[in-house]
C-alpha cells in the first residue's frame, strides 16, 4: 500500500463515510471477513470469503484462475445459470455508475442469484448520517457479498473490515477499480492471447483514473509489459503507481504527451475519460478534457492489430467513427466484465460452477 494512500484510508477511518464524504464517526471495526486462512505467500489460499479490495488482495494463480472460470461461464451459460440459488448480492452505489452496477447485479442473476442495494446514498440511511461501518455491519446480514462504490480512495477497505461477508470493491474514489481490471485483462487475454509481452498505452487522465492504476498494478504483477503513459503535464501517472513500474524488473514505462508520437508502437491503446468528478475547478476540466480523441485520422498510424480499450463511459475521447474498426474492443470489455464479476462472486461465496475443473494449482506468488 502506497504512503498516499494508507493516510487516505486512515482520514476515511476518521471522518464519516457519508454518501458525500461529510461529517460524522467512522469506527473501523476488527476484520470479520470469514475468509480463507492465508497460506505461506501471504495470499488467501481460496478465495472464499476474501474482499478483494484491490487484486493485490489475491495472487496471480488466483487471478488467472477467475480468468479461466470467466471462459468456462461463457461456454456454459445455462449449466452455471443455478450456481448461486438462494445467494443475494447488496450493491452500495454512493457514486453514479451504469456499467459496474449493473453487471454486478446482472451476474448474480445469470448465477441464479438475487439482489438489493442503492444507486445514489440518498435514499439510504447515509443521507441520515449513518457511516459506511454500520452500514456494512447491517447489510452483512442480509447478504452474501457485497459490491460497494464510493467516491472516498480507502472506503472500500474501511467497509470490508466492518462486513462479515466478502466485500468487493467496485471503484474508490479515483484509487482502485479491480473489477474493471478483471474485465481489461480477460480483453487482452481474448484479443492476444496473453497478459503478458505487450506494450500497452494509457491515455487521458492517468492521474484520477482509478481503472489505470488498477491495470497497470495488476499487469506489473504478470511482468513483461512495457507502458507508454500518455498524459497531459497536468494528469501525470502518480508517483505510487510509477514507483510500481519502477519495482518491477521486467516492466518500463515512458511519459509522453502526444499521441500521436506514440501509438504507432503500441499493442493495446488504453483510452480513459477525464474525471471530471474529481476535478476542484470546473475550468481546469473544460481546458483538459478534450485534449486527447481518437478518430479515423490517429488510427490510421496505429498497427492493424492494435486493441482500443476503453473503461466506459466515453465523452469526447474516441470518435463514434472508431466503433466500426475491429481493434475497437471497448464493447467486448463490457462483455468481459459481466463474465469476470459472475467468477468473482461465485468464488468469493464459494459456490462451485456445475462441471468447472480448475485450472492447476500454479505457484500462489509471482
Ligand atoms: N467507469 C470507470 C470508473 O468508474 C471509468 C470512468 O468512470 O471514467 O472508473
Amino acid at each position: 500500500m502506497s504512503v498516499e494512500y494508507a493516510s487516505q484510508v486512515d482520514s476515511v477511518a476518521e471522518d464519516s463515510i457519508v454518501g458525500d464524504g461529510a461529517g460524522g464517526s467512522d469506527a473501523v471495526g476488527s476484520a470479520t471477513v470469514q475468509s480463507a486462512p492465508a497460506n505461506a505467500s501471504g495470499y488467501p489460499s481460496s478465495l472464499v470469503g476474501t474482499s478483494v479490495v484491490t487484486l493485490d488482495d489475491i495472487s496471480t494463480s488466483q487471478i488467472s484462475e477467475l480468468l479461466h472460470r470467466a471462459q468456462y461461464i461463457d461456454a456454459h451459460r445455462k449449466t452455471v445459470a443455478h450456481t448461486c440459488d438462494g445467494r443475494v448480492l447488496a450493491t452500495l452505489f454512493y457514486e453514479p455508475s451504469t456499467r459496474t452496477r449493473l453487471s454486478f447485479e446482472t451476474a448474480m442473476l445469470r448465477l441464479g442469484g438475487q439482489v438489493i442495494g442503492f444507486a445514489g446514498a440518498q435514499l439510504s440511511s447515509v443521507s441520515k448520517g449513518e457511516s459506511i461501518s454500520d452500514t456494512l455491519k447491517t447489510v452483512s446480514n442480509y447478504v452474501d457479498v457485497v459490491a460497494i462504490r464510493h467516491p472516498k480512495e480507502g472506503a472500500a477497505l474501511v467497509a470490508s473490515r466492518a462486513a462479515s461477508v466478502p466485500v468487493i470493491n467496485a471503484g474508490d474514489g479515483g484509487h482502485m477499480h479491480p473489477t474493471q481490471t478483471l474485465a481489461d485483462l480477460a480483453t487482452l487475454q481474448s484479443r492476444f492471447g496473453r497478459i503478458q509481452n505487450l506494450t500497452v498505452g494509457l491515455c487521458g487522465d492517468l492521474t484520477f483514473g482509478r481503472t489505470v492504476h488498477s491495470l497497470i498494478e495488476t499487469l506489473c504483477r504478470f511482468g513483461n509489459v512495457n507502458f507508454v503513459l500518455i498524459s497531459p503535464d497536468e494528469l501525470k501517472t502518480p508517483q505510487y503507481v510509477l514507483d510500481r513500474i519502477n519495482a518491477t524488473p521486467t516492466c518500463s514505462y515512458v511519459e509522453m504527451s502526444d499521441l500521436a508520437e506514440g501509438i504507432g508502437d503500441l499493442d493495446v491503446l488504453y483510452m480513459t475519460r477525464v474525471q471530471k468528478e474529481r476535478f476542484f475547478n470546473e475550468d481546469d476540466y473544460l481546458r483538459l478534457r478534450d485534449t486527447y480523441i481518437l478518430d479515423a485520422d490517429k488510427m490510421r498510424l496505429a498497427k492493424p492489430d492494435m486493441a482500443v480499450l476503453h473503461p466506459l463511459p466515453r465523452v469526447n475521447e474516441i470518435a463514434v467513427e472508431v466503433d466500426d474498426d475491429p481493434r475497437a474492443a471497448y464493447f467486448e470489455q463490457v462483455k468481459n466484465g459481466m463474465l469476470m464479476r459472475m467468477a468473482l462472486e461465485s468464488a468469493v461465496i464459494g459456490d462451485e460452477l456445475p462441471g468447472y475443473e480448475p485450472l492447476q494449482q500454479k505457484e500462489m506468488r509471482v
